[in-house]
């Protein structure tokens, strides 16, 4: 489950956007000044970025929030089917999970038709992003795809796959 690990990793750095990791926190314990946060966001720079494939802020939700969610959304039992499924496809589909293509083989099975490619390339452009970047959207729109069970990467999956990019340009 290399995707979930992934993730997992890059939540932990998204919740040290700050020196002290309290950002945004309702507790409000965060006090440091706009300058320290953008010297201490200098120091995690565009490339080591660039090899985060998701880059979600993940804002801190109270704990009574918490709570209430674990009643209402979906069950993480029913989540993991639905990881271990999209797991399964990408074995069946390429033989190995979608974070372990290569660029070749990004452009054999992430293959997008016309309007997302265009979509894609005005991100790239607006949002001044590599090649790697470029690379990257497609996998993780490919997962996205992956775990809506459709065969297609639509335009969809594509924007959803560039909202997790909007992080380093911030
Ligand atoms: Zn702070």
């Amino acid at each position: 489950m290399n995707d979930l690990r992934e993730i997992w990793v890059y939540c932990k750095k998204a919740t040290q956007l700050c020196p002290c990791g309290y950002l945004r926190h309702p507790s409000g314990k965060c006090h440091c000044t706009p300058d320290q946060i953008t010297r201490y966001r200098g120091r995690i720079s565009g490339p080591l970025l660039d090899r985060i494939d998701m880059q979600i802020e993940v804002p801190a939700v109270p704990q009574q929030e918490l709570m209430k969610q674990q009643t209402t959304s979906e069950k993480s039992s029913t989540i993991r089917q639905r990881v271990e499924k999209a797991h399964q496809l990408q074995l069946d589909r390429q033989g190995k999970s979608n974070n372990q293509l290569s660029v070749k083989e990004i452009e054999q099975f992430c293959t997008i038709d016309s309007i997302s490619e265009n979509l894609l390339k005005q991100a790239i452009s607006r949002l001044n992003l590599s090649a790697r970047a470029y690379h990257r959207i497609l996998k993780v729109a490919r997962t996205i795809a992956d775990l809506a069970g459709s065969e297609k990467i639509t335009n969809q999956h594509i924007a959803e796959a560039i909202q997790y990019r909007r992080l380093d340009r911030q």
